[in-house]
């Protein structure tokens, strides 16, 4: 039976919507500490009980977390408009050729507000 594995991560950014209307707070330049939940969905393993090693998840994500954490998300290629819908497709692009089991990208940019993206 499929059943999903999630792991939460958080890093600090700063960034500016450069599309929105003039005057509209998140044209300002301005930083957020953002959660990326990664699910991945899959089979458990019948011995180790596992669908995989979170570790191995949290090894996966790791170039992209450091490509992220405390950076000028405008500047990173990709990321001209990085809302948390362009941010979380980001993720999933970059994630996903590393680990296919990825299901799911959940990105919070503030504790009441967030996106998740499946890859369709
Ligand atoms: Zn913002």
């Amino acid at each position: 039976m499929a059943t999903t594995l999630f792991k939460d991560f958080h890093f600090e950014a700063a960034h500016h919507l450069p599309h929105v209307p003039e005057g509209h707070k998140c044209g300002r330049l301005h930083g957020h500490s953002f959660m990326v939940r990664i699910e991945i969905t899959g089979e458990v393993d019948a011995h180790t009980g596992w669908v995989m090693d979170f570790a191995d998840l949290k090894a996966a994500f790791k170039p992209i977390y450091d490509r992220l954490d405390h950076y000028y998300l405008n500047d990173i290629a990709g990321l001209e408009n990085p809302t948390s819908e362009v941010l979380a497709q980001w993720i999933w692009q970059n994630l996903k050729p590393d680990l296919p089991e990825l299901s799911a990208v959940m990105i919070k940019e503030t504790c009441t507000a967030g996106c998740i993206y499946r890859g369709e």
